[in-house]
């Protein structure tokens, strides 16, 4: 492992190298998150390494879905983008062990990082370091970086471009520059947590996910209004199995139109 600071294990995020854990868990104690009834666990990269390994699947050709198992913390995938101008991975995992490296690196390493939004900042800083690569992160959530890095990138605005081909927007919502990535050659979107794949695979649009605290309608429908201009078939949220295949442009408008309903209902 590469890197030493302690692991909030209830959200995976990683703190600066110190003696002892943090007294507290910024993450952990926002709403949108939770402390644990028992009080905040901590671990280091090394036990977390010791009892869990990342594993790798192909979603479509080009996208490996990246996850740590035995589930750890808030249990979010990655994704490795393998596209003809570079790879990228979208959000990150805590555990960084040799094997991912290795195996990351046989798959022609990481040319940029990108983050939806602070949930899943996990050890972004170690990522960037071993791969020695950009890690976007939108201004709008800068204070929630917990170690700070030459890596990091703060961007701007409502659009980029981390890699031509892909292109990032900021829709809010969920966080101040909670964003998504779309893949237009592929009518691929990857959703961090500006939306939730239904058990009916629709979407559900919330402000905290453990607390079940919905957004407003005026914020669901200003997301609606970014990804309706963009060509959608699949849509793949941060969880596994959570992931609209069909038609997903559509399926998600469907979505804002249901979630606006049910919130504005008296
Ligand atoms: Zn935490
Ligand atoms: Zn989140």
């Amino acid at each position: 492992m590469r890197s030493n600071g302690f692991l909030c294990a209830t959200c995976g995020i990683q703190y600066p190298p110190s003696e002892t854990p943090p007294a507290h868990c910024a993450v952990c104690e926002d709403e949108r998150q939770f402390v644990p009834v028992e009080g905040q666990r901590w671990t280091t990269p090394g036990e977390l390494a010791a009892g869990h390994c990342n594993a790798f699947r192909h979603m479509s050709e080009g996208l490996m879905a990246l996850s740590t198992v035995p589930r750890f913390a808030i249990g979010q995938r990655a994704f490795l983008l393998r596209t003809a101008h570079g790879n990228l991975l979208w959000d990150c995992l805590s555990l960084l062990d040799e094997a991912t490296l290795e195996i990351v690196e046989g798959l022609g390493g990481i040319d940029a990082i990108v983050l939806s939004h602070p949930h899943y900042f996990a050890t972004m800083a170690a990522w960037g370091e071993a791969f020695d690569c950009p890690i976007y992160v939108h201004a709008a959530d800068r204070d929630w970086v917990a170690v700070e890095s030459q890596h990091i990138i703060f961007w701007e605005g409502d659009q980029f471009t981390p890699l031509a081909g892909l292109d990032v927007y900021r829709v809010g919502g969920h966080f101040p520059g909670a964003c998504v990535l779309h893949w237009p050659e592929h009518g691929t979107l990857l959703t961090g947590d500006t939306l939730l794949v239904t058990p009916d695979r629709m979407a559900s649009f919330m402000w905290s996910y453990p607390n079940n605290i919905p957004l407003g309608a005026r914020e669901v429908e200003h997301i609606g209004a970014c990804l309706r201009r963009l060509q959608i078939e699949r849509a793949y949220s941060a969880f596994a199995g959570r992931e609209i295949l069909l038609e997903a442009g559509r399926v998600i408008e469907e979505s804002v139109q249901r979630h606006c309903r049910a919130i504005t209902q008296s």
